[in-house]
């Protein structure tokens, strides 16, 4: 079992008299630097130049500079621009402006397990990765509460980088909710295969075919909507707030019965061993360096599937189903 830290285990006077450079202010950026900035931390936030983000990090109170003076002022960096891009950064605005006895951190291991990043000598490289979007990290802060996170340790080069770390995780609210331990390798690895077997690919994938296969036997594509695709929410619902046991509760019996009946005959054996196939390429880096190419060519693929996907029977027919539903907008 994991180990958990809470507010008790972390020390924010580890931090205090430091200066915590955050790099971007999108959906992690903002969370970070604004719960940091209240828990008392000097935070500098770094942008590119001609940054829209500038003038709201601005209004909240926070110093800006551009990406490589926060690098240089910083004791501790934490990079949160988008994951594609942090390699160039890293090697041109970043790894320059370290010294022996700051931290580098992350909030998410794909650019250090993949060799995009390489720390220089001296400097503590750690993770700390809020198990949620950033506006969530920052609304349940405010709210006196915190969105859990993970923390992880790559390189311990002053004898403090968990102490560091932790009190980071404080900061942001991550020890409220509790700070499970972890390593990049293990944080990086299951983030892939959850959001590709699981959360994007599978799930997307799965509803569109219960579609397809309603709308090719005759059915209306409205209804197919409904039933495949609008629906997931409740059922999600229910296993986020107490998990299969209270989803399975929750349905009918007839919906029961037929989950147990029917479940294995779509997810099959040899679903499962491609799975595992997934899960190889990403641990061999097969993906990673397939993603990173795709970026050095301009999204190719990303672009052209995205254009489909929006053009899809199923996104003119949800379009117009939401239309109906004042309260999703709301
Ligand atoms: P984001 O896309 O919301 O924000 C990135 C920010 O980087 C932008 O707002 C901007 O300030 C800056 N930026 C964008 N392009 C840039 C460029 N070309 N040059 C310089 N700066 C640029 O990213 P995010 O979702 O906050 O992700 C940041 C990190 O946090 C990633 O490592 C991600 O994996 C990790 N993470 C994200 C989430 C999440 O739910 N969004 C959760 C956990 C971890
Ligand atoms: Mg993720």
């Amino acid at each position: 079992m994991a180990t958990i830290y809470y507010d008790d285990d972390a020390n924010l006077q580890v931090l205090q008299g430091k200066t915590i450079a955050i790099l971007g202010f999108g959906s992690q950026g903002h969370a970070h630097a604004l719960n940091a900035h209240a828990s008392g931390l000097d935070v500098v936030v770094g942008l590119r130049e001609g940054s829209s983000s500038r003038a709201d990090a601005e209004a909240a109170g926070l110093k800006v500079t551009s990406i490589a003076d926060a690098a240089k002022a910083g004791d501790l960096v934490m990079v949160l621009l988008p994951d594609e891009i942090q390699g160039e950064v890293y090697a041109t605005d970043v790894a320059p402006n370290l010294e022996p006895g700051n931290a580098l951190a992350f909030a998410h291991g794909f650019n250090r397990v993949f060799h995009q990043v390489t720390p220089p000598e001296g400097v503590d490289v750690v993770m700390i990765a809020p198990k949620g979007p950033g506006h969530l990290v920052r609304r349940v802060f405010v709210e006196g509460g915190g969105v859990p996170c993970l923390v992880a340790v790559d390189v311990d080069a002053t004898g403090e980088a968990m102490p560091r770390a932790l009190a980071y995780a404080k900061a942001i609210g991550g020890t409220r909710g509790g700070a499970l331990e972890t390593t990049f390798r293990e944080e990086t690895e299951t983030d892939l295969f959850g959001e590709q077997a699981v959360l994007c690919g599978g799930v997307s994938e799965l509803m569109q075919a219960g579609f397809d296969t309603l709308v090719e036997a005759g059915y209306q594509p409205e209804i197919a909507y409904f039933e495949c695709v609008h629906e997931m929410k409740l059922i999600v619902d229910l296993i986020y707030e107490g998990g299969f046991e209270t989803m399975r509760h929750s349905i009918s019996n007839t919906a029961e019965y037929g989950d147990y009946r029917t479940g294995k005959r779509i997810i099959t054996e040899e679903t499962r061993a491609e799975m595992r196939d997934v899960l190889e390429e990403i641990r061999n880096g097969t993906f990673a360096q397939e993603f990173l190419l795709e970026n050095r060519v301009g999204q190719p693929r990303l672009k052209t599937e995205r254009a489909a996907s929006d053009r899809s029977l199923v996104a003119t027919v949800g379009k117009r189903l939401r239309k109906m539903m004042s309260f999703i907008a709301s």
